[in-house]
C-alpha cells in the first residue's frame, strides 16, 4: 500500500494509517472502532457484534480502512507525550463504570456468520 500510496496519489493513506494495517488489534476489545461503533443489522434493531463484521473475526486478517484509522488516530502521540489511545481506554473504562449504575434496556443481539 505505501508503493500504491506513491505512484497513485489519490489514494489518500497517511502512513501511520497503513503502518496499522501491519499490526492489527489482536482481538475487538483492543479495536477502536469496534469499541466505538454500534452495527445495527438492516432491521434497525439488531445489534451486530462484536464489530461490523460479526460472529468470531479474524483481526489479524482485518482490512479496515476505518478500523486502521482509528488505531492510527489512537497511536499518535499528544504534545508527542500521551497516546490518545490512552485518553480512549480511560474515558471507556469510565463510561462503562458508570453505565453498570445504570439499568440496561433489554437487546436482541445475534451473532452473525463471519463470511470468508
Ligand atoms: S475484525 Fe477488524 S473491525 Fe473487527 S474488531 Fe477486529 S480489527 Fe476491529
Amino acid at each position: 500500500m505505501s508503493e500504491l500510496r506513491a505512484r497513485f496519489p489519490k489514494l489518500h493513506m497517511p502512513e501511520g494509517l497503513v503502518r496499522q494495517f501491519l499490526t492489527p488489534p489482536a482481538k475487538p476489545s483492543e479495536c477502536v472502532f469496534a469499541q466505538t461503533t454500534q452495527t445495527l443489522s438492516a432491521d434497525v434493531e439488531t445489534r451486530i457484534e462484536p464489530c461490523q463484521f460479526g460472529g468470531n473475526p479474524d483481526c489479524s486478517s482485518c482490512g479496515c480502512v476505518a478500523s486502521m484509522g482509528l488505531a492510527a488516530v489512537a497511536a499518535h502521540k499528544l504534545a508527542g507525550v500521551i497516546p490518545v489511545g490512552a485518553i480512549f481506554r480511560a474515558s471507556a473504562a469510565i463510561g462503562r463504570s458508570r453505565s453498570k449504575r445504570r439499568t440496561p434496556a433489554p437487546a436482541r443481539v445475534h451473532q452473525l456468520p463471519v463470511l470468508r
